[in-house]
This record gives C-alpha cells, structure tokens and sequence, in this order.
C-alpha cells in the first residue's frame, strides 16, 4: 500500500523489457567498469585510437554492450553535425540513434559462435575495403570470437596487420585463452568485471524508481545476488518480479525468494540437524515429508552440500552469517549449527554428501540411495572426526599401542553378551592426499593432523595402499614374504623369510615416497615377527581379529570412548566370507574419502557407541 505518485509516462507505452529499455547509451551509464571506462576516454580524448579492442569477460557483463556505446563515441558527430569521435556520444545526430537501434549499416555485428567458418570472415573482410556510407568508421563487433575457426582467424589476421583507416574491429569474448595470441597482440584488450553486488542492487533500485515501482531493500539484494554479476540477468528477474506485482504494491523479499525458487530453506536446516546429530529416525521422517512435498532426491542432497559449504564458510568468516539476504532464521539457526560442528566434521560431511550426490544421480531408486547417504552420514555424525582419532592415536593418547598385538583387540572368551553386530569398515589410512580429491570448500583437516594422516597407519593399510596403486607385485611380497617386526607411520622393520627377493626394502622405499610424499625408513630385522598376511589370512579367525585390531576406526573408537570394548568382531558372518575380504574396502574405485562407513548390519542406535 505505498503511495503512489502518477504513472511514469514509460508506463503508458507498450512494455520494453528493462534489460533493454535501460541498456546504457554512454560511458557514464555503464556501471561497474569503471577503468575499462576511463582508458577508453583517456585514449578518445588523446586521440590516439587503437584500431582494434578485445573486450573479454564472463556471460552477461556488458560486453556487447561496450562494444555499442565505443561504436558510437567513434562515430559520434554531433548535435550539430560537426563533432568528432568523443567519450561523451550525443545520442542526438544520426549517427548515434541508428546504433542505438541496431540499425547502422557501418556497424556490423557478427556473432562468431554462429558464423565461424573463414567463409564467413573472407565474406567481412571483403567490405572491409569499402569506406563506410555515413559513418566516420566502419566497426565490425565480433562477438565470442574466439568460436572463430582456425582459417577464419589467419584469414582475420591479414586484416588486423593491416587495417584500412576507416576500420576498427571490436571483439568480444568469454575465453580469452582461446584467442591466437598473434591476434590478441594486435587489439587493446579491456577485462570487463563482473558488478559488484552492492552496486547491482543500487542499480536495480533506481531502475525500479524509474519505473515507478518500490524494490525493498531486500529483495533488491537477492536480485542482485542472484544475478550474479551481470547488469542483463538482474534486470530479467527485475522484470519479472514487476510483472508478478500487484499494481502500487512494493516488491518484497518473500516474493522475490519465491520467484527465483528459493524455497523456505527451514526443512534443509532441520534434516542437517538431524542428521549431524545421528538422529537418523527423525532425519528419515523428514525426507518422507520432503519427498512427499516433492522433493527430489538430488536436489536434496545438492541442498546439504550447499547448506554444508555454507555452514563451512560461516564457520571461517562468520559476517557471512549476517548477510541481510539471509532470512533471520536462518542466520540464527546457521551461527548455531556452525558454531557447534568442527571443521573437520564439516568437511566429512561435504565428502560424504559430495560421493553420496553421484550415488543418488546413478541409483534407480534415488531417493533411497538418499536415504542411505544420510544414515551413513548419521552414523558417522555419532563419531569423533577422523583426523581427531587419527591424531590421538599417533599421539598414543588412549589409544591402542601403536605398535604391536593391541590389548583391547581380544575379544573375551566366549564374550557374547548380544554384542552389536556393527563393524564399522572405516579406513583412516585412506585419507592419503594423493587417493582422495580435497573437497572444494577445501576446509583443511587441523593441519597438525595433515603429516601423518596422509600415511597409512598401518602396515595393512600400508600393502592396501600399494595394491590400489599399480603395486600389486610389491603388495604381494609383502603379502606372502614379509614377516612385520614393527610398524608406525613412515617406518616398517621386517623380517624377510627364504621366499623373498632380497631387493624388496630396496624398492619398497620409493614406492612409498612416491605414494604418500614421505620418506620412509625401511629396515630388516632378526627378530622373529607376525606370521605374514598370508598365513594370517589363512586363519580366518585370526584375520578376522587382526582386521578389528589393526582397524584404525575401531583402535580410534576404543580410544574415543573410554570403558568401550569389543564384543564380537562380525556378528557371526562366516569366517569364509572374512577371509575373503582380508581388508574392507567400501570402495572398490579407491578414489575414497576416508570417513566412510559401512555398516555390517544394523547401525547402532544413535548413543550407543559404547558398543563398539
Ligand atoms: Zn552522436
């Protein structure tokens, strides 16, 4: 119910959308170029023009545009009909209008990305000997020119060695690198940045003053967020929310969210919670009442990364959180859930999503490969972050001895007591830097933690690295030769028996360096040692032992949870079915992230780690 004054007299008129009824028509109306703008009216007033401009920047900045308004300060002439070229085009004289109306016949735009063939370009450069009819110049735009085909540029490339003095080319285009360079030597180029967002919401507020409409504050924010940088864009989401409002009705932010489909966001925040709470009950509840809303199951889990990237970022840089184009709620909810997840967990739970988004883009039944995802991710919600065990068990803090038969790894005898069945399959060696691509908020791990847990912890782990790596041979000696004295990362001692090559520690050395960046101190022992994998392997219910102990997750679990103990390893899988996976690998690709798990059977209950 703003008051408002009489109609604009554009309002009476057929509507033109505003992206072109307000295209700038001079340099003082382009925003946010301000040094391309002032290079171009130093050089116009110095007289001293180049014959040819590259204008490069991202979709949607205003290149063309730039192009338009240089093609008219070269012709300009003039109220009067006397001027000469001049930063400041009249848009009065003849010149001028028939530009601004696309309707010059010196000024030819060409689009390369539909006319790249060097037909197209000996066509153009033909007339380029002809003297313009009623310009001063003739100018050729040539818009995306690095589309233009090989030929096309050798054939362009003569022209620009030599160009008559009535000509001058404009290009403009996204990919610089992908203009010959013998080309971009011959034209001044200008970098067309995108408009800050601050400037853009101005902008859009005036233009909507002009237009007789009242933006809020706020939406004329998210306009400008959305935007993205480019003046055009804004300006089609500006036309669209003035036609979607009600006549003399202020334009708010809750119909502009609306409008560009940003959704109440409170179910994202919520299923986030519940779920990095372990609280998997309630966090499914909330996926069959999104599902149900029609929800899709890739969107919901694009929603998570990017509540995660941006819980991540707010946890860096936590102004972010009071960006007025973030809903109060939300910015309340965001400060709470950032301050209370660490950085590392976050970054787990970006990794998680990021593997779990391809699962549920291949699955045939996406929205319960979703659901998968997120137990997982509960699950995993329920235990420290890996690099926190990692490093407590390299610092020995409670943890298992690092080195040899791991006390707590024995199961009781005859120790059932209806155990949880879990075996959390968790590879803490694998987040080696070189398997494991680093996530793209690339929020590091506690960097004290980042040495040692790019190494394997142990010397399974240390053989499962090696065999996913084009090492299977070395793996396998090791496998079947090795008899391991002592283990931590970045050292082995081992005994060799009368099978082994006696070059193994030789070429093991750098084979680890060239796998985990690190050097390794190889060294043969006397001492007797462990049986090797092999004869471990052949007793399943030693592997099945060793694989508890040695498991870094359960040694992590053990030392995270004081007075936890294990019960029972598999939950009664048949020792042949062990045998057989010597080694969980929950990911067969190997390009894993290390914080995956996969629960045997049923996970257990949120709280209940002491189970394990
Ligand atoms: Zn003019």
């Amino acid at each position: 119910m703003s008051e408002k004054t009489a109609p604009s007299p554009a309002s009476e008129k057929p509507y033109q959308v505003l992206a072109r009824k307000y295209r700038p028509q001079n340099f003082a109306e382009l925003i946010g170029q301000d040094a391309v703008v002032t290079t171009l009216r130093n050089a116009i007033a110095a007289d001293r023009l180049a014959h040819a401009w590259l204008l490069a920047g991202v979709r949607g900045v205003g290149k063309t545009t730039t192009a338009r308004i240089l093609a008219r300060a070269l012709n300009c002439i003039g109220p009067d009909g006397k001027g000469g070229p001049t930063a400041e085009p009249c848009g009065e004289c003849p010149n001028c209008k028939a530009i601004a109306d696309d309707r010059h016949p010196d000024v030819i735009e060409m689009d390369a990305a539909s006319r790249t063939g060097v037909d197209d370009i000996r066509e153009l450069i033909e007339q380029v000997r002809y003297r313009p009819t009623s310009a001063r110049y003739k100018v050729y735009i040539i818009d995306e020119v690095h589309m233009l085909t090989t030929n096309a540029f050798n054939a362009l490339l003569k022209t620009l060695e030599e160009p008559p003095e009535h000509v001058k080319f404009i290009f403009a285009t996204t990919e610089t690198r992908k203009v010959p360079v013998t080309v971009l030597s011959r034209c001044q180029r200008f970098d067309l940045r995108l408009v800050p967002e601050d400037l853009l919401a101005r902008h859009f507020t005036s233009v909507a003053e002009a237009e007789g409409v009242t933006l809020d504050a706020a939406a004329a924010r998210l306009i400008a967020r959305a935007a993205d940088g480019s003046v055009r864009d804004g300006l089609s989401i500006l036309d669209q929310a003035v036609a979607g409002a009600a006549k003399g009705e202020a334009i708010g932010e809750a119909a502009v969210r609306a409008m560009l489909g940003l959704a109440d966001r409170t179910q994202v925040f919520d299923l986030f919670e519940a779920v990095m709470q372990g609280d998997i009950a309630r966090g499914l509840d909330l996926v069959t009442a999104a599902a149900a809303a029609g929800a899709d199951a890739e969107s919901m889990i694009g929603d998570l990364l990017e509540l995660t990237h941006w819980l991540t970022r707010v946890k860096i840089t936590p102004a972010i959180a009071d960006d007025p184009v973030v809903p109060e709620a939300e910015r309340v909810t965001g400060r709470k859930l950032a301050a209370g997840l660490g950085m590392a967990v976050l970054a787990r739970a970006w990794q998680m999503l990021l593997k779990g988004l391809s699962e549920v883009q291949a699955a045939p039944q996406p929205m319960k490969a979703a659901e998968m995802v997120l137990v997982r991710l509960a699950h995993a919600a329920n235990l420290p972050p890996p690099a926190d065990l990692i490093e407590k068990i390299q610092k020995g803090e409670g943890a298992a001895p690092a080195a040899r038969p791991a006390s707590p790894s024995k199961p009781p005898a005859g120790g059932n007591g209806g155990g949880t069945g879990a075996r959390a399959t968790l590879d803490a060696s694998r987040g080696s830097a070189k398997a494991q691509p680093a996530p793209e908020p690339a929020p590091e791990p506690e960097p004290s933690a980042e040495p040692t847990a790019q190494l394997p912890t142990s010397f399974v782990a240390m053989v499962e690295l090696l065999d996913r790596n084009r090492e299977a041979r070395l793996a396998g000696e090791l496998r079947t030769a090795v008899h391991l004295v002592r283990y931590e990362p970045g050292r082995v001692e081992f005994r060799l028996n009368d099978r082994a090559d006696g070059t193994l520690a030789n070429r093991l050395g750098p084979a680890l360096a060239k796998l985990t960046g690190a050097l390794w101190a190889i060294s043969l022992s006397s001492e007797p040692g462990d049986p090797t994998l092999a004869e471990q392997a052949s007793s399943a219910a030693e592997a099945r032992r060793r694989q508890a102990a040695e498991h870094p997750l359960v040694k992590a679990a053990l030392a995270a949870f004081p007075g936890a103990k294990i019960v029972d390893v598999t939950g009664g899988a048949p020792a042949a079915a062990v045998a057989e996976q010597p080694m969980p690998d929950p990911d067969a690709d190997g390009d894993m992230d290390p914080d995956i798990m996969v629960p045997d059977e049923e996970p257990p209950p949120p709280g209940s780690e002491e189970d394990y």
